[in-house]
C-alpha cells in the first residue's frame, strides 16, 4: 500500500521527526513547534491547554475531527484530545473490558490456577500489546462510522488522524505465523538515562547474528502488517464515500527504531538516521504523481501544509512551512534544513541536517565549561553515520555549528509555557512500560532535606 501511495503521490526522501519518541514528536506534528517550544518533553508533561494544534485549527474551520490512537502516549491523559470531536484510544477501552488485559497486569494471577487455559491467552497477549494492533484500530474506526449518520458524514469535511502502533517495540505482528518463535525482548530494555552513543558507557550488549536477524524480521512483519491494514482502512473509507478524488492523504511516522546500528536498541536514545528520518508520503489534488523530493523537511511542516490544503495559513506561529510550493517545484524559501532535539535532562542531543550534511551535538554548552561533543557526517558518502568528518574548524563546520545554534535559539524563542504535569496513574504507567516507556525519565528527586 505504501508503495502505491508513493507511486501516486509524493515521497519525501529526507523527512525528519523532531524527537526520538512518541509524545514530544507527535506534539511537534500537532503544534508545528519544536520540542522545547511545546514543552511536552518528559513522561510527566501534558500539552498546554491553549496551544493551537492541527485539530483545533481544522475544527474551527468547520471540519469534523476524529483521532484513533493505538498509542497511550497520544491520549487525553497527555492533552492530545483537544480539537477532536471523536477520540479513541485503545488503552482506555481495553483496560475496562478485556479480561486478558487484567491478567496481563497480574491483577488476577491467581486465575491461572483456576482456568489454566487462560495462561496460553496471556502468553499470546504478551507477544504484543493486545488491542493496539492496526486491525483493532480499523475495527474501532468502522464501528464509529457505523454509528454515525452516513449522509451527515459526507456533508461535512472530515479530518481523520490515525496513529497505528505496529512497527514499534515490542516487535510482534499479530499475523505472525505460529511456527515463528517469539523472542523475549526483555534484554533490549535499558534505562533511557544511559549516556547516548558515542559517549562513554553508552554501548548496550550486542546479540548474535541469528537473534538480530529475527528481531529485524519481526519488525519487517509489523511493517507489512500495518501496510495491509492501511489499505483496508482506506478501502473502508472509500466504500463509505469518505475517501475520494479531491481528498488528501498524508502518511508519516513519529520515530524509528534502532537495531544496534549505533550500539543501542529500541528508540529514544539517539538522533541518528534510523531514529529520526521518517517516511512522509502525500497524495491528493495538485500533488505531483510519483515525485521524490530530496530536500530535508520536518514533521513541524505539517501544520502549515494542512492549513494550505484548506486554502489559508495556520494563523498561529509555528516552526514549519507549507510544503506545497516545494512539492510543485516553486521556490518557497525551503532552506534544505531540518532540526531535531532529544530533550533529556542529563543527556540532551541536538541535530541539524543541512543539505547532505548532518551535525549532532551531545549535551549543552556551558559557559566556562568544556565544549560539548559535536559530530558531523556527510550523508552522501556516509549514509550510516559511521565516520564522523574530522573537526577541522573549516568553513563548513563553522556554518553547521552556527545553523544549529540558530535553531536552538528559535526553539527557545517560540517557547510556549503552559504544559502541565501529569500524575501518572499506575494504569497509564503500566501501559507505557509495556511499550518500553517510563524509565529513567522520572522527575528530578526531591531535595534531600
Ligand atoms: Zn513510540
Amino acid at each position: 500500500m505504501l508503495d502505491q501511495i508513493a507511486a501516486e503521490g509524493i515521497r519525501f526522501e529526507a523527512a525528519y521527526a523532531q524527537a526520538p519518541w512518541t509524545r514530544p514528536s507527535v506534539a511537534s506534528l500537532f503544534t508545528g513547534l519544536y520540542p522545547a517550544s511545546h514543552d511536552v518533553i518528559t513522561q510527566y508533561q501534558r500539552m498546554g491547554s491553549d496551544l493551537p494544534t492541527i485539530s483545533t485549527m481544522l475544527k474551527s474551520r468547520g471540519y469534523r475531527t476524529a483521532c484513533f490512537s493505538a498509542n497511550p502516549q497520544v491520549s487525553p491523559a497527555f492533552g492530545f484530545h483537544r480539537g477532536y470531536d471523536q477520540f479513541w484510544n485503545s488503552y482506555s477501552s481495553l483496560a475496562e473490558t478485556t479480561a486478558v488485559w487484567a491478567l496481563r497486569h497480574k491483577v488476577a494471577a491467581v486465575a491461572f490456577d483456576l482456568f489454566p487455559s487462560l495462561l496460553g491467552r496471556v502468553r499470546e497477549a504478551q507477544a504484543g500489546v493486545p488491542g493496539t494492533d492496526a486491525a483493532s484500530v480499523n475495527h474501532a474506526i468502522s464501528t464509529w462510522l457505523d454509528r454515525e449518520d452516513a449522509e451527515e458524514l459526507k456533508e461535512q469535511p472530515l479530518f481523520l488522524y490515525v496513529q497505528y502502533l505496529d512497527p514499534h517495540d515490542p516487535y510482534h505482528a499479530p499475523d505472525t505465523p505460529a511456527h515463528i518463535e517469539h523472542l523475549d525482548e526483555a534484554f533490549l530494555h535499558a534505562p533511557q538515562s544511559l549516556p547516548p552513543h558515542p559517549l562513554k558507557g553508552s554501548s548496550l550488549p550486542p546479540v548474535d547474528d541469528d537473534t538480530l536477524a529475527k528481531l529485524k524480521a519481526a519488525y519487517d512483519r509489523e511493517i507489512r502488517f500495518v501496510d495491509a491494514r492501511l489499505g483496508e482502512m482506506l478501502e473502508d473509507l472509500r466504500t463509505r464515500g469518505l475517501y475520494q478524488e479531491g481528498d488528501y492523504l498524508i502518511v508519516t511516522s513519529d520515530h524509528g527504531e534502532e537495531f544496534y546500528d549505533h550500539d543501542q536498541w529500541l528508540h529514544g536514545r539517539s538522533l541518528y538516521e534510523e531514529m529520526v528520518r521518517i517516511p512522509l508520503l502525500i497524495h491528493g489534488p495538485s500533488v505531483p504523481v510519483g515525485k521524490v523530493i530530496d530536500a530535508p523537511v520536518e514533521l513541524t511542516d505539517m501544520v502549515e501544509t494542512i492549513a494550505g490544503m484548506t486554502g489559508r495559513k495556520a494563523g498561529f506561529p509555528t516552526h514549519g512551512m507549507d510544503l506545497f510550493p516545494l512539492m510543485v517545484g516553486k521556490a518557497n524559501g525551503n532552506n534544505e534544513l531540518a532540526y531535531s532535539h532529544r530533550p533529556n535532562e542529563a543527556h540532551p542531543i541536538y541535530m541539524l541536517r543541512a543539505g547532505s550534511h548532518k551535525l549532532l551535538q551531545f549535551g549543552n554548552a556551558v559557559e566556562g565549561g568544556e565544549e560539548p561533543l559535536r559530530l558531523a557526517f556527510d550523508l552522501t558518502t556516509d549514509p550510516n553515520e559511521l565516520s564522523p568528518l574530522p573537526d577541522a574548524g573549516g568553513e563548513e563546520w563553522e556554518r553547521l555549528h552556527e545553523l544549529l545554534t540558530k535553531f536552538m535559539d528559535e526553539e527557545a524563542d517560540l517557547k510556549r509555557s503552559g504544559s502541565t504535569s501529569v500524575d501518572l496513574t499506575s494504569g497509564v504507567k503500566s501501559d507505557l512500560s509495556d511499550l518500553g516507556y517510563v524509565d529513567g525519565v522520572a522527575p528530578p528527586p526531591p531535595p534531600s532535606d
